[in-house]
């Protein structure tokens, strides 16, 4: 899960950026309207945080020209508490959610789960395979009722792949959601997070290997008698 942050003021930039770092989503933080625009054009993401007021181009003409050209990625507007015409303005125009400044961190990062779950096509938050159990609420991982800590960045790993069953995907779509511009990863990156997952997960799922394409998830076969 990859989400954009548009926020030019700085406390605040750092303290949402911040907070969905913590709990392992990848997250680009960009101050300026013009760049996020730009930045916009050939990347995609989850979730679009995006401020009203910003230096370069404001978030409602980023907006704007975000529904133009019919990318439908969710976005929650942040607007100052007074600012009722920028939230009505937000909302006609295509935002999914806003929150008025100041926030409660939790309540901004239930509102970002939202917004995820709605643009995983509704998907649940508990996802169970015979005796394995994910939680994304809880953010637990139970196998045969045993529960698996796992670390941020292997359960978003995780997440991404059961986000998409049936699906195989390679390393670079994994990648794009799993880490943000400024992490620098080596291509082995996620082979390796994928082996800590096979270990930990043994006898709950299996994260099977399509040779040249990718990963994708799949139940443990029955044992045979
Ligand atoms: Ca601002």
């Amino acid at each position: 899960m990859r989400l954009l942050v548009v926020e030019d003021d700085e406390d605040l930039g750092f303290a949402v950026s911040n907070c969905l770092r913590q709990d392992g989503y990848a997250v680009d933080w960009e101050r300026d309207g013009e760049v996020a625009e730009e930045i916009l054009r050939y990347q995609s993401y989850d979730v679009i945080v995006l401020d009203i007021g910003l230096p370069g181009i404001d978030g409602i003409s980023i907006l704007k020209s975000l529904r133009a050209r019919a990318d439908k990625t969710p976005v929650l507007v942040l607007t100052a508490r007074s600012a009722i015409d920028d939230r009505i303005d937000a909302l006609d125009l295509g935002a999914d959610d806003y929150l008025a400044k100041p926030f409660d961190v939790r309540e901004f990062l239930a509102r970002c789960r939202a917004l995820l779950r709605r643009s995983k096509g509704g998907a649940t938050d508990r996802i169970e395979m015979g005796g394995f159990l994910f939680d994304g609420i809880a953010k637990t991982v139970k196998v045969d009722d045993t529960q698996i800590l796992l670390p941020n960045r292997e359960f978003r790993l995780l997440e991404i792949l059961l986000r998409s069953p049936g699906r195989v995907l390679d390393k670079d779509q994994i990648a794009e959601q799993l880490f943000d511009f400024d992490h620098e990863t080596g291509p082995n990156a996620i082979e390796v997070y994928v082996a800590r997952l096979r270990k930990k997960l043994a006898g709950g799922i299996t994260i099977k290997t399509v040779r040249g394409l990718g990963y994708v998830v799949e139940p443990v076969a029955a044992p045979v008698a």
